[in-house]
């Protein structure tokens, strides 16, 4: 039933027509249903969620139809609490039509204005929802999910590894054995994590002012990671926005003989005019936007000209429409996007599908090479990675299909499983 295609659909459509009009009427109906511009009518008939643990926590959803077809989407960081909230919001889904999908959006957005709807867990809930409604909708239409956000702009999306849980500690050969091994698997950028709360020179263990023992660190395991690799892969740094200003700008500042790629929160991201600041004082590229959510949270960052590099997370920033709103907003203001993705292929897939529509992409996060067994069985596709690209599918939809065997391995213990919510 997940296969309905538009030809079976019209099929459907029409067939019973024939018993109850004449020949001319037949004929005009028949041509009037195969017209390419007919679309399937369809309705929502639930909505179920899956709680997996992997990179952080993630909600898997599912939305169900009518037809038979079936949308899946993902949502990640924010997810907490994201199953009550779109359990809440499948009162407004159920016989509604998943293809009008800004319509849903914004009666979800909406209605939830005084119930948080302005970012966090509401709209990472109301983003896993909205993925789901693209894969139905590319499956009803039998097209990509990339060709109906525009179509591709590149065949293929550039991957960086994210290596963030092991630290790169200068003469480790871990580390070593970890950075041969993402060039191995043919990535052309890499990430660290330069944010260390165990640092032995740190003072303090709630204030973020990095010491000056701290910051030797910091620049040492850069200098070490970029020496590690050749010139042609990048390298991205990612402070997590956890100093001051004071660090964040001290930081900056040295990390410039490296040539990064971005430093990535150098501050946390609420106060725009000092991420501003920052970047300001620096030649080095100053990226956020992971912890930013739709383009009303994008907006200000933009306008104050507050980063060289915007990260929005597609699988919490609003869901693949307003992702291509806001790489529409950065476009104009001459910003490259390289979105956050610590999911599992769906969602990586998903994301995959705005990068290839928009014209200002650079580079795309993956940060399952610590759960490769878990990343290669999640989907029934397999390995979605090919030399550092993921090259997108022509399949309807998002294009990869959930191997529940493979993603229940990182079920949260005594959570549903899909399984339709009690009906009260
Ligand atoms: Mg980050």
């Amino acid at each position: 039933m997940n296969e309905l295609t538009r030809r079976s659909l019209v099929r459907n459509s029409v067939l019973p027509l024939t018993g109850m009009l004449g020949l001319p009427s037949i004929s005009a109906a028949v041509e009037q249903a195969s017209s390419p511009y007919r679309r399937p009518k369809l309705k929502i008939t639930e909505v179920r969620t899956a709680e997996v643990r992997v990179h952080g926590y993630q909600v898997h959803v599912r939305v169900y139809t009518d037809q038979g077809i079936v949308g899946q989407g993902e949502t990640t960081d924010a997810a907490e609490g994201n199953v009550p909230l779109i359990r809440s919001f499948a009162r407004m889904l159920v016989g509604q039509d998943p293809l009008n999908i800004e319509a849903a959006f914004e009666r979800i957005r909406t209605s939830g204005i005084f119930a948080g709807a302005q970012g966090g867990q509401y709209i990472t809930a109301l983003t896993g929802v909205e993925i789901a409604l693209w894969d139905i909708a590319g499956k009803a239409l039998g097209l990509p999910v990339y060709q109906l956000l525009g179509g591709k702009v590149r065949d293929r999306v550039r991957i960086y590894c994210d290596s963030g849980a092991r630290e790169m500690t200068p003469g480790d050969e871990g580390s070593k054995a970890r950075i041969k091994e993402i060039q191995d698997l043919g990535f052309t950028a890499a990430k660290i994590d330069i944010d260390d709360a165990r640092d032995p020179a740190r003072f303090d263990r709630v204030n973020w002012t990095a010491s000056n023992g701290e910051i030797e660190h910091m620049v040492a395991k850069v200098a070490f990671t970029r020496e590690s690799y050749p010139k042609n892969i990048d390298l991205a740094v990612d402070m997590h926005g956890r100093y001051d200003a004071t660090s964040g700008k001290r930081v900056a500042k040295e990390l410039e003989p490296f040539k990064l790629l971005w430093l990535e929160e150098p501050v946390p991201p609420e106060n725009i005019d000092a991420m501003r600041d920052i970047r300001a004082s620096t030649s080095t590229p100053i990226c956020c936007g992971e912890n930013i959510f739709l383009r009303h949270g994008f907006r200000e960052i933009f306008e104050k000209h507050a980063v060289d590099i915007v990260m929005p997370d597609f699988q919490k920033c609003g869901g693949l429409l307003e992702a291509r709103k806001i790489a529409d907003m950065a476009h104009t203001y001459y910003i490259p996007v390289a979105p956050h993705a610590v999911t599992s292929p769906i969602g990586m897939m998903a994301t995959a599908h705005v990068c290839a529509a928009i014209p200002n992409f650079l580079v795309q996060e993956w940060h399952w090479i610590d759960s490769p067994e878990l990343w290669r069985n999640w989907v029934k596709e397999g390995e979605i990675i090919q030399k550092g690209f993921i090259t997108l599918p022509e399949r309807a939809g998002i294009g990869v299909e959930m191997n529940d065997d493979g993603a229940r391995k990182a079920q949260v213990p005594g959570s549903p499983w899909f399984e339709p919510a009690a009906r009260g």
